[in-house]
């Protein structure tokens, strides 16, 4: 297949499209290069460099590459900032995604697979969470998410789209020379990594007076190899709906930075902090569906592995893709 990657120089659409192309597909990739990193760009793919808020751009690359099937990657992906400025998200998240739906739809492309989050259930009051789980956002990232995935079932009603929503628990980890570097880093596995560096002092740790085991808030951490090949999975199948990608195991910020601890051999110094805003307790996948349909399921499920194949990275990047930072 010739399947064009939005955002393939990204985290995961980087790992992605080495998937893809490892498994014969033909790539193009189209990213605007503001967070993207030319090094993890994969050289074997063609590199349309584009802004989907600009819907010429998108048309004009999507005519060019006139590909089977479309994933989509690129997005703004920040809670934070998206809490601080949500105009910000909805107008590349979802009028971006207009944009490409609709270049989609005039060159009579009709297969995508959407990255989507499972910040689009915000707080669910069981875990773990299934499909089936109402999705009710807590911030405009999980709103935008959630808006596109409605609008993509619509463009399917009326236009004969087949997507995939897949809907990402907590991604991390590396894979060879591909890894995290986010511009503004948020994500705890490498902020406690950058501590075992000695770029920071100590990992903060935000609340402690969570109702969860030892008072630290829960997460379902996927590794991205593991992501990469549920897109290559999905694009395969007949699939068509949402399917939830994580481990359907659950570990606590504590318990992250003990594992992290153990991996790197260092003391790596701990505070806990005041809650951070918008932080749900706990969030858990049920995977059960994506095994069922598409036969994926997670093969990184311990968090010392995933955080020594970051590690690894950090190590040989310490700071960041071409040591930019
Ligand atoms: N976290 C933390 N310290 C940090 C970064 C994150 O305690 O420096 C916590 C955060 O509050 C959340 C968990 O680690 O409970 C995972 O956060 P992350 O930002 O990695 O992913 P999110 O769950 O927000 O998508």
């Amino acid at each position: 297949m010739k399947i064009l990657v939005t955002g393939g120089a990204g985290y995961i659409g980087s790992c992605a499209t080495k998937h893809l192309l490892d498994a014969g597909h033909q790539v193009d990739v189209f990213d605007s290069m503001e967070l993207g990193h030319p090094e993890a760009l994969d050289p074997r793919a063609r590199l349309f460099v584009g802004d989907l808020r600009n819907d010429g751009e998108i048309l004009e690359a999507m005519r060019a590459s006139a590909p089977d099937a479309v994933m989509h990657f690129a997005a703004y992906a920040l809670v934070g900032e998206s809490s601080a400025n949500p105009g910000k998200y909805f107008r590349n998240n979802d009028a971006g995604g207009i944009n490409l739906a609709d270049a989609m739809e005039r060159c009579g492309v009709k297969r995508i697979v959407f990255s989507s989050t499972c910040a689009t259930y915000g707080q669910p009051d069981a875990m773990p969470i299934t499909e089936e789980t109402p999705q009710r956002p807590t911030n405009p990232y999980g709103e935008s998410k959630l808006a596109f995935e409605r609008m993509l079932s619509w463009y399917a009603a009326i236009h004969g789209f087949r997507p995939v929503f897949l809907r990402y628990f907590n991604a991390c980890g590396a894979e060879g020379n591909l890894g995290e570097d986010h511009a503004v880093e948020t994500h705890i596995i490498p902020n406690v990594l950058k501590v075992a560096l000695g770029q920071k002092e100590r990992v903060d740790i935000f609340g402690g007076d969570y109702p969860t085991p030892d008072g630290t808030c829960v997460r379902d951490y996927v590794h991205i190899s593991d992501l990469a090949r549920a897109h290559l999975m999905a694009i395969e199948s007949d699939f068509s709906g949402a399917l939830n990608l994580g481990t359907g195991r659950g570990f606590s910020v504590k318990e992250i930075v003990e594992a992290a601890r153990r991996v790197t051999g260092h003391p790596i110094p701990a505070a806990v902090q005041a809650r951070r805003a918008g932080d749900p307790a706990e969030l858990v996948s049920d995977p059960r569906k994506a095994r069922e349909t598409i036969g994926w399921s997670a093969e990184w499920t311990e968090p010392e592995r995933i955080i020594a194949s970051a590690w690894q990275w950090h190590r040989a990047h310490p700071c960041g893709y071409a040591g930019k930072r």
